[in-house]
């Protein structure tokens, strides 16, 4: 590692160096691109980023599970020096190059099902979701897109039809992109514990009555949500939608571009239920920390649009190729997979602790390294998103890089780098218990 793996403030969370980078930002860069911490990063490595003012701070959040191998994996940064000194960029449409065929080929073997895939580059996880519903339609002949509660499947304009909540992601933004609809989900703490095959009946049947089974395109569903809350749903609810779109024609696609890539203790959240989507839509932790998502799945399928109906300018962007190898061979030669199993097993009985004396944490939840809480008012499962707020604040001055996210604002959130030691994990996760502990 670069940089030595301790949490060190040297002054108050923001130093002056940030506060006065902060004031250039709100003087040159639109508001409506927020921050969630008001430190600027210099450097970062392991389970540590280092702020302009030199703060050390422990890394709960991997830029929103984006370097899940680290923020300067040695691979992916020799491998990227490699290829920028090699060229920056042909157009895989132009001149192709073999970096993207070793991605295809990699998605191709790692991605759920032993049946024959294909894969397309794209550059950001809403280019994939918007490339997987382009793909199923081209495949079936059909329109329908069917998304769920709570769903987060990006910013572009089809993405936000799909993506379900209004503030602040949709709201002034629409009219919005047609013919999509949208079902309940499984969300056993809100649900009152519906079994998965009895929450998946209860969505089918809005599915048939309100769109019809031959008017659907592509089911499009995060096996485990990220932005609406680490909703992990009941055993049984996947599989039985998969069964579904088996039997009606549709496509299955399951958007792992948060929970994939090792993030929750296997290469893909899918696998845990053994469910094998058609299209699998990838982005996030794919590359260490270089743009690049992906889109992978069953041939004929993919095979569907049309020669130059697929691409981009910079879709498949030779130095992401040489780094999305790069994270693939550290995942796969470092044990990343065990090491998020690992690290469930040291986040989880800590905050199921912290849950048996505090009845303001109302669901512990998660797989590997995508845990989260729910907090809601003492006793009750109402929504707390202030006390979400004030103990993600309170953390970040003590120098915790920490994340909410839920439908309501009240859902802690932990997605450290799979590289994050032991030691710095312990000391984070008990600063966020004692930040909660002294919130009143
Ligand atoms: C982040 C995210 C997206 C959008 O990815 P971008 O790269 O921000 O466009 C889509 N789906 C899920 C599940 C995500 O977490």
């Amino acid at each position: 590692m670069t940089i030595e793996q301790r949490r060190i403030l040297k002054t108050a969370i923001p130093g002056p160096i940030s506060a006065e980078l902060m004031a250039r930002k709100q003087a040159a860069v639109a508001a409506g691109v927020g921050t969630t911490l008001p430190v600027f990063a210099v450097a970062a490595d392991g389970g540590v980023v280092v702020d302009a003012d030199g703060n050390q701070l422990i890394d709960l959040g991997s830029g929103i599970a984006v370097t899940t191998v680290g923020a300067r994996a040695p691979r992916v940064v020799d491998a990227v020096k490699a290829q920028v000194d090699a060229f920056t960029h042909t157009c895989f449409m132009i001149t192709p190059y073999e970096g993207y065929v070793a991605v295809a080929e990699a998605l191709n073997r790692l991605t759920p099902g032993d049946h024959e895939k294909r894969t397309a580059l794209f550059n950001s996880g809403a280019e994939a979701v918007e490339n997987a519903v382009k793909i199923a339609r081209a495949y079936t002949g059909r329109q329908a897109v069917v998304v769920f509660d709570h769903a987060y499947h990006g910013r572009t304009n089809l993405t936000l039809a799909m993506t379900a909540k209004n503030q602040p992601y949709k709201r002034g933004f629409g009219p919005f992109a047609a013919e999509v609809y949208r079902a309940p989900v499984s969300y056993p703490y809100r649900d009152g514990g519906l079994d998965g095959a009895t929450a998946a009946a209860r969505a089918l049947d809005i599915i048939e009555k309100q769109v019809g089974g031959t008017e659907v395109a592509a089911v499009v569903i995060e096996p485990i949500q990220g932005e609406g809350g680490f909703v992990e749903p009941a055993p049984g609810f996947l599989p039985a939608l998969a069964e579904w779109c088996r039997a009606n024609g549709a496509v299955f696609v399951a958007d792992e571009v948060q929970s994939g890539f090792a993030r929750t203790g296997d290469m893909f959240a899918s696998n845990h239920e053994g469910v094998v989507p058609d299209l699998v839509a990838t982005a996030k932790g794919i590359a260490g920390g270089l743009p690049l998502s992906a889109v992978t799945g069953r041939a004929e399928i993919m095979d569907a649009p049309q020669v130059g109906g697929l691409g981009g300018t910079y879709g498949g962007n030779p130095l992401a190729c040489a780094a999305a190898l790069a994270a693939i061979e550290t995942i796969e030669a470092d044990g990343l997979v065990a090491r998020a199993r690992q690290i469930e097993e040291l986040i989880k009985p800590r905050l199921l602790l912290a849950q048996k004396e505090d009845d303001r944490i109302g669901d512990v939840r998660g797989r590997g390294a995508m845990i989260a809480v729910e907090l809601v008012q003492p006793g009750t499962s109402e929504p707390a998103p202030e006390l979400a707020k004030a103990v993600a604040t309170a953390c970040h001055q003590q120098g915790i890089i920490v994340l909410t996210c839920g439908t309501y604002g009240n859902v802690l959130r932990f997605l450290p780098p799979l590289t994050i030691t032991d030691d710095l994990l312990i000391e984070a996760l008990e600063i966020v218990i004692a930040s909660l502990r002294e919130i009143s």
